[in-house]
């Protein structure tokens, strides 16, 4: 068992105290469990000489440790920097460049200062996670003193280890973890899941190519659950950041998730549950709707520690008592196609002239440590006497819309406009717009 009963799939704490000194230009505080780094942030005027006239700015990162920061004294580096401190700095600054675009903001030079005040492993990490939150506060100043027009921000980034100690993989080690671990591998993603930096190394054991895609998988969760906490500490600091906020659509059905980009795309980045590699099995038991959504956004959120969405939907048809309802994804037993359940309900349906049908869609979202909220929507129509069309999914293709247009023949943008699931995700947005 690691310290403090942590699972070996979830990184120490991350606390960022916003504006912690009063000179810098900005700073931040962070603490990764018991490590605690302090970053400022100071802006000049001017660039270095190789960048002179060119428009472009420059960022660059030092990074070193307090003589008390470790359980023996480290001297302090004076004169130069030893190849410990050079490497890490030059890694922080790289990955802070991703973050920024250099052109837009003009001949200024961003020097973030690192400061290990306590050092209990990660503190590379630590540093770049506190960094760009000190440079995101940075930029703010300059745009609000009017220094910059236009907001430089691109990316955010997160930064974290992970490694293998007695051949399980364990995220975020600790220094008593680091010491003995076989292999460990420092990890940079921004938020579009895209590595900036992997650096590893299979110290006392080769790391398997398996078991380093394992890790990533791992460490990509971690990652995400940091960027969140970055993002609610800026948040509660005043600032919101340029990249748009992500949230984890609990399904694996591309079409669902395609349909709910397209509302959600200006103010949200989605991403499914193959997107982040969850595998686990959900077990929807619920008797209703918004039993099995919110089943499904809890037990992800639960799991992860990320804000999720889920949708449970499907289409009830009148004459067959609601059926397949709940059911319907796996209507007629698992393993149906769609077009096999659609032929089924067809021939349920033969003759009858009753052909009221409606789909209906309950969407839920889960914050961390929030409470859980879902959003209904209906779309009444009829059931068809066969396919119509080759548009979007499921039972679109033997439902026609009430204003008398088949499902089957209507482009995502037609069909957010009317279907259940647009009208739910509408009512979900505007309580976000507020949340
Ligand atoms: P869920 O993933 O448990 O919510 O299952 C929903 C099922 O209902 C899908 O697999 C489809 O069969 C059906 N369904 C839900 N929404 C739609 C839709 O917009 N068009 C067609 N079929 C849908």
């Amino acid at each position: 068992m690691r310290i403090n009963n942590r699972l070996n799939n979830i990184e120490r704490n991350c606390i960022f105290e916003i504006g912690f000194t009063k000179n810098a230009y900005s700073s931040c505080l962070v603490r990764l469990g018991e490590t605690v780094v302090l970053v400022t942030c100071s802006i000049e005027n001017k660039v270095p000489s190789f960048l002179k006239d060119s428009g472009s700015g420059w960022l660059t990162a030092e990074y070193s440790m307090l003589p008390g920061s470790t359980n023996t004294r480290k001297p302090r580096e004076f004169l130069k920097k030893d190849g410990r401190s050079s490497e890490i700095q030059r890694l922080i600054g790289r990955s802070l460049r991703q973050a920024i675009d250099l052109n837009i903001l003009g001949e200024y030079t961003i020097t973030i200062d690192c400061d290990v005040i306590q050092a209990d492993g990660g503190t590379r990490t630590a540093s770049i996670n506190g960094a760009y939150v000190a440079l995101v506060v940075a930029v703010d100043r300059m745009i609000k003193e009017n220094k910059i027009k236009v907001n430089p921000l691109k990316e955010q980034i997160s930064a974290l280890s992970v490694g293998i100690l007695n051949e399980k993989i364990i995220l975020d080690l600790c220094y008593e973890e680091d010491s003995q671990a076989s292999a460990d591998v420092n990890i940079v993603m921004n938020n579009n899941l895209e590595f900036i930096e992997i650096q590893g190394t299979g110290e006392k054991s080769p790391i398997k190519e398996s078991t380093l895609f394992e890790m990533i998988k791992i460490a990509k969760i971690g990652l995400l659950r940091i960027q969140y906490k970055q993002r609610e500490a800026l948040k509660s600091y005043g600032i919101s950041l340029l990249p748009k906020p992500f949230l984890i659509v609990s399904s694996r059905n591309q079409h669902k998730v395609i349909e709910l980009a397209k509302i959600f795309g200006k103010s949200y980045k989605l991403f499914s549950l193959n997107d982040i590699n969850f595998e686990d099995d959900i077990i929807e038991n619920g008797k209703t709707f918004e039993e099995n959504s919110t089943i499904k956004a809890d037990f992800v959120r639960n799991n992860l520690g990320l804000p999720v969405i889920a949708d449970d939907s499907g289409l009830s048809v009148e004459a067959l008592n609601g059926e397949p309802g709940i059911y319907s994804a796996r209507y007629g037993g698992d393993g149906l196609s769609d077009k096999e359940k659609n032929l089924l309900l067809l021939k349920k349906l033969k003759n009858n002239i009753n052909r009221n049908a409606k789909f209906i869609c309950v969407i839920t979202v889960a914050f961390p440590n929030r409470e859980t909220y879902s959003f209904d929507g209906v779309c009444n129509g009829e059931i068809l006497d066969s396919e119509v069309g080759d548009m979007g999914f499921g039972y679109d293709p033997i439902f026609k819309y009430e204003d008398g247009r088949p499902f089957g023949t209507l482009n995502n943008i037609e069909k957010n406009e009317i279907s259940h699931r647009g009208k739910a995700t509408r009512k979900l947005l505007e309580f976000l717009r507020s949340y």
